[in-house]
């Protein structure tokens, strides 16, 4: 009898506790309206990942090491293990290396890349592991609309021809670049894109004039000309980027063209986490 009465409490206990975490997580992660980019704080490379308001999630590239895992942890609801696109914008090291732990921990249902020849073990493991896991492939292609959840889409501006197959020497040349619309605001992410791909898309017309912008390439000098700054004209710039990393971005030029805009960094700001209701920008940063 004693033991029923006991094992009535415990049960009592566990339902208490377990509407408790269920509504934390409601009010953590819950639902808002709002369109949330993290730029993840995982040293020198790229991590972002986008939750729409209807709850679709996207990470783009997964930084160099696996430091994704924990700082996915920290956006993501504990008892969430799937992610509905994974977007590689080129297979350098510091974009890809943490995506392979995150393709094996992680349900992934869809995975976008251009599937270009570069030689990398890394690259391979990735493909790999895609096939294995049977993971729907979209191949990137400048002119592709992806509809993320109700008012939210990703438009492909990058590449403009079939780069699949293609071997390549610098895949920063082909990284994957796409402008993401909720409403009235505009995003635009290319990886590691140089003045060669920043010609390109100035020259193709294609509307690139956005709200926030992810520098290219960590800030370098070797990209985010002048005139690719002054055709997508953001309010916000955000530099994912390591602290006292050996190529010393973001160089100095750089950060004077960009000087009377907002600058959000993550070797200085650590995760930063930018969100909309489609009409007004609001920031959020884990230092300073
Ligand atoms: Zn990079």
């Amino acid at each position: 009898m004693e033991l029923n009465n006991k094992s009535g409490i415990y049960f009592w206990v566990f339902i208490f506790c377990f509407t408790i975490i269920v509504w934390s997580s409601v009010f953590l992660y819950g639902f808002d309206g709002k369109l949330k980019v993290y730029f993840l704080n995982v040293g020198q490379g790229d991590a972002i990942f986008i939750e729409t308001p209807d709850k679709f999630q996207v990470l783009v590239d997964g930084g160099p090491d696996n430091s994704i895992l924990s700082e996915l942890s920290s956006v993501m609801p504990f008892y969430d293990k799937s992610i509905d696109l994974l977007v590689l914008t080129h297979p350098q090291k510091d974009h890809i290396f943490g995506l392979i732990d995150v393709l094996k921990r992680y349900e992934v249902k869809n995975v976008l890349f251009s599937s270009i020849q570069y030689k990398s073990n890394i690259y391979d493991e990735f493909k790999k592991i895609i096939k294995e896991k049977n993971i729907n492939f979209i191949e990137a292609k400048a002119g592709k609309s992806l509809v993320l959840g109700d008012l939210v889409k990703m438009d492909l501006i990058y590449p403009f021809f079939d780069a699949s197959s293609k071997k390549v020497k610098n895949p920063n040349d082909i990284s994957l670049a796409f402008v993401l619309t909720f409403l009235e605001k505009k995003f635009l992410f290319a990886g590691d894109a140089e003045l060669k791909e920043e010609i390109d898309l100035v020259n193709s017309g294609i509307d690139i004039d956005v709200d926030v912008l992810k520098l290219n390439h960590h800030g370098s000098n070797t990209s985010n000309s002048e005139l690719f700054l002054e055709k997508t004209s953001p309010d916000i710039a955000v530099i994912s980027v390591g602290k006292d990393n050996p190529y010393k971005h973001p160089s100095k030029e750089v950060l004077e063209r960009i000087k009377d805009i907002k600058i959000l960094r993550t070797d200085i700001n650590g995760k930063i986490i930018i969100k909309t209701d489609g009409f007004k920008l609001k920031y959020q940063t884990e230092f300073n």
